[in-house]
């Protein structure tokens, strides 16, 4: 499959989260978890889109300062969605600074607080010296919290502790890839209409609406978008990444993390201690790198990529990734738990 989404981790996998992904031919890209930012160039700062926080420990949103200051002058706005808590959070954050002569900036920072039961928001503009203007709720069936003719992404919330960490998975809405042979074949004329008509798909794939087409001859033609897409167009599921970290080792995160990580093609998860510190893990509500591996290969991803490293690691920097992959790629291990083993003692 051609890769739509270019994941990256800012500061590798020892330093603080912060997942970069860049949105092929889009010119836009999305930023999971938001800690030390400094490594990204403004050029690619000024891409991001959207924000989606796991949670408001501060090595998860220490970035947002910088962040909020480039953006300040851009004219695109930014949505940040993050767990209960967050809205008064990020108000508080605000509120810190003194803001009296920004009037003129255009920059609009939307916030969307993830609940089970839907999504509370609110808006921050910097010419009204980011005063809280509250929005309507709005629900998310299926978890999805925000969807564009192009990806969604779905929220979960794990437990980290006694506080909610979100894991998130980003979704390409459906891939659509045009055959140029077979335009050829038709005599249809290549061009930005070729564009739209992708677009029309993924919207409304089961439909039948008439489509313009333009032909190599000069003359233009009237085909119906289910059929022309049987002729000139392969339709598949899209990529999907998903994103976990800061999950209490526990049975019902395990069943969550399964479930949404499922077929994944590529699985970003914590591995923050070794597979004999298990019990250190538990009792730091974290993962450890042979539950990352273990789960990614129950799942059924395709790749799996391990951060948020404990720094007790440096000495041995390549351990947690030597084992998550061991426990991935280890086909006779069996469908048991490893979280079981841990729970049972408890
Ligand atoms: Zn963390
Ligand atoms: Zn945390």
């Amino acid at each position: 499959m051609r890769s739509v989404f270019f994941p990256h981790l800012v500061n590798g996998p020892f330093g603080d989260p912060a997942l970069f992904v860049r949105l092929a031919h889009r010119g836009e890209a999305l930023l999971f978890d938001c800690g030390n930012l400094h490594p990204l160039s403004h050029r690619d700062m000024l891409k991001i889109s959207a924000v989606f926080l796991s949670h408001a420990h501060i090595d998860h949103l220490v970035g947002f300062d910088t962040l909020l200051r480039l953006l300040l002058y851009r004219g695109q706005p930014l949505t940040l969605y993050g767990p209960p808590g967050i809205l008064a959070q990020i108000e508080n954050r605000l509120g810190s600074y003194t803001w009296n002569l920004v009037e003129g900036y255009p920059f609009v920072l939307r916030v969307c607080e993830w609940g089970p039961d839907g999504c509370r928001q609110a808006i921050f503009r910097a010419a009204h010296g980011f005063a809280c203007e509250q929005e309507e709720d709005f629900s998310c069936p299926g978890g999805v919290i925000c969807a564009t003719p192009h990806y969604r992404v779905r929220a979960v919330g794990l437990d980290h502790g006694d506080i909610v960490s979100l894991a998130f998975t980003l979704e390409e809405t459906l891939h659509v890839a045009i055959h140029k042979d077979a335009l050829d074949r038709h005599g249809y004329a290549a061009g930005p209409w070729l564009t739209e008509f992708k677009d029309r798909i993924r919207k409304a794939p089961g439909s039948n609406a008439p489509v313009d087409v333009p032909c190599r001859d000069g003359t233009t033609i009237s085909i119906g978008a289910r059929q022309l897409a049987e002729r000139i167009a392969h339709v598949e599921d899209g990529m999907k990444i998903c994103y976990v970290t800061d999950a209490s080792p526990t049975a019902a995160n395990e069943g969550r993390i399964l479930e949404m990580a499922a077929d994944s093609h590529l699985l970003v998860i914590e591995a923050t201690f070794a597979r004999h510190e298990s019990e250190r893990a538990r009792q730091r509500n974290h993962l450890t790198s042979w539950m990352a591996g273990d789960l990614a290969r129950r799942a059924g991803a395709a790749r799996l990529l391990v951060f948020h490293h404990s720094p007790r690691y440096q000495d041995v920097p390549d351990k947690l990734e030597r084992e998550a992959q061991q426990a991935f790629t280890n086909d006779s291990l069996s469908d048991l738990s490893v979280f079981r083993e841990s729970s049972e003692r408890e």
